[in-house]
């Protein structure tokens, strides 16, 4: 069996690019396992990962110990003071369901919240930091809700690893230290200072040892209460008292908003490309409609067009992205408040419509949004914010339980303030600040109770015959739907192993300039698609964490983003 294991591994590294081996964690051979595969932003989080599949646990149980080591080393991404989406398939019955842990909007919370006293939106660096931005946090609700479904092991046993490590000590991995060492504007709030500074001023370095025994105690109280632990009693009240009397921007959350929120199992989105069919995030994300779209437009032109790094395949990416992103920016917000035409927008022959406008050889310029054939009300797009505090996770067990999850604080280290050991999420600026515009409401403007906006998006692919076989997810805002689109098209058309098509050189569309990542690639691309009429602009690295599985002969690969600290094992 281990030499069988051994083998594989062998012929796989002499056929596979360098850089995938790279990505192997100690101990492992390959990315390749034929059982159970983790692959998440940490080789901490991941280890803890798969400790619990080998302990018998399930992806969910194997998720919920990820994330709380995430929280601990990656906390300028995501923790139990944020919120999240997972995506699971279940073998059993052959489904997907997803589970929607998105924070919720206070009950103070109002439309204008975020504009100032001339009525103009405030800026995100002044709105961010402090208690206003933040959200009812779900990602607890959400996992014990997933894991009463779906875990196999006690919940307790789940909180072991991060308990541990959170006592310990753990060293400061790259990401976290370059992430502490850039945000300057951490320097001035309390609880960033006191955590990630030394007395003398110097921020903690790479490879430095931390606790966190804060956080190890609230481990403890949330592992043997339950979710009630977390959203009534000490650590509700710490929440309520911390998001009132921040030292800046204070909030109105109260300890009926947190005994009052729940996490929502809903129907994901999902979509047919080719002969593939694939599942992501419904509303309150953005990122499944607007993935299927964009899937969905693509298909209409031949694989050969869409290898990857191609001209064509830049180009026609670009412009199944701006419509995509039109839509979105008009049409999706929280359906427990807007009506979202899902049906319309995914309609096929609203999708041939859009697809029509697409020019092979010349730049649209900004889309506009379609008119798809579902009733919606008259509303204006709102502008996109861009911030940058999300990891991605995606794990299969033994069972052949697959879960891809996309959990955030959304800005780095979320509104910058913490409780008993964690950070607290500024989601509630992934509102629209602006709550009108151009005279007509924006889907996604704030309200008491409702979820704001998000683009994430965990999906998973499946092949011809409704067996699994991929799923990738990533942090980075709105381009997170660019990314992931990329991503897929590159594995299903290009044929790409997971870590090559995560490595690949970033080229996105937001419905603005075409964004290219700096690289060899991106260099030769940028006159030919000038040339076609983009405005190019270059970026000197690309914010995106994917991290992906695949299904192949006899098991499963990974791919971890190489931007990032990730790693994928497995047995
Ligand atoms: N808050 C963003 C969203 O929900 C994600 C932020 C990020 O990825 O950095 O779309």
């Amino acid at each position: 069996m281990r030499s069988a294991r051994l083998f594989l591994a062998l012929v796989l590294a002499v056929s596979l690019p360098l850089h995938a081996i790279a990505q192997t964690a100690p101990g492992f051979v390959h990315p390749f396992a034929k059982q159970q595969m983790v692959a998440a932003a940490n080789p901490l989080a991941a280890d803890a990962g798969l400790e619990i599949l080998r302990a018998g646990g399930s992806a969910v149980d194997a998720a919920i110990a990820v994330q709380m080591v995430l929280g601990l080393v990656e906390p300028e991404s995501s923790g139990i003071g944020g919120g999240a989406f997972m995506l699971l398939f279940n073998p059993a019955t052959r489904k997907t369901t997803s589970f929607d842990g998105r924070e919720a909007a206070p009950a103070s919370a109002r439309p204008g919240m975020f504009l100032d006293a001339g009525g103009k939106p405030r800026t995100k660096p002044d709105a961010i930091p402090g208690g206003l931005s933040v959200g009812i946090p779900g990602v607890v609700a959400m996992l014990e809700m997933a894991h009463k479904k779906h875990g196999k092991l006690p919940w307790a046993r789940l909180f072991q690893p991060a308990i541990a490590l959170a006592e310990n000590g753990f060293p400061i991995g790259p990401k976290l230290a370059r992430t502490i060492a850039n945000f300057k504007r951490g320097a001035n709030m309390p609880d960033i200072k006191a955590r990630f500074y030394h007395a003398d001023g110097t921020p903690l370095a790479q490879g430095e040892i931390t606790k966190n025994t804060d956080y190890a105690a609230t481990l403890k109280r949330i592992a043997s209460g339950g979710s009630k632990a977390f959203y009534t009693g000490e650590i509700a009240q710490a929440i309520v008292d911390k998001v009132q009397g921040a030292p800046v921007n204070q909030g109105g959350m109260t300890l009926a908003d947190l005994a009052n929120f729940a996490a929502l199992e809903r129907e994901p989105v999902c979509g047919p490309y080719r002969l593939w069919r694939l599942c992501s995030m419904g509303p309150p994300s953005s990122g499944g409609i607007a993935i299927v779209q964009i899937l969905g437009m693509l298909q209409r032109f031949p694989s050969a067009q869409l290898q990857p790094g191609s001209l064509s395949e830049v180009h026609l990416r670009a412009q199944a992205s701006r419509l995509a992103y039109a839509d979105r920016a008009k049409f999706v917000g929280d359906p427990a408040f807007v009506k979202v035409p899902i049906k319309g927008l995914l309609d096929p022959g609203y999708i041939d419509s859009r697809a029509a406008l697409i020019d092979p050889e010349k730049d649209m310029g900004t889309a506009t949004a379609g008119n798809p054939p579902e009733k919606h009300a008259a509303l204006s797009p709102q502008k996109s914010p861009v911030m940058h505090g999300t990891s991605h996770m995606t794990i299969v067990d033994k069972s052949g339980q697959v879960i891809a999850m996309t959990t955030s604080v959304e800005s780095v280290f979320g509104s910058n303030i913490m409780v008993k050991g964690f950070f607290l999420n500024n989601t509630l600026t992934d509102f629209s600040l602006d709550p009108v515009l151009n005279g007509l409401p924006v889907a996604n403007a704030a309200a008491p109770s409702k979820r704001p906006l998000s683009a994430m998006s965990p999906t998973i692919v499946f092949d011809k015959d409704g067996d699994f076989l991929l799923s990738v997810g990533s942090p980075g805002g709105p381009a997170i739907i660019g990314y992931v689109a990329q991503t897929v098209v590159a594995m299903l058309d290009g044929g790409l192993i997971p870590s090559d098509a995560i490595a690949q050189p970033r080229q996105l569309n937001l419905n603005s300039p075409t964004r290219l990542e700096k690289s060899t690639v991106n260099d030769a691309l940028a006159p030919l698609l000038t040339a076609m009429g983009h405005s190019v602009t270059v970026v000197m690295g690309e914010g995106s964490g994917l991290h992906g599985i695949k299904k192949v002969k006899g098991g499963y690969i990974g791919g971890a983003d190489p931007r990032r600290d990730g790693v994928v094992i497995g047995d």
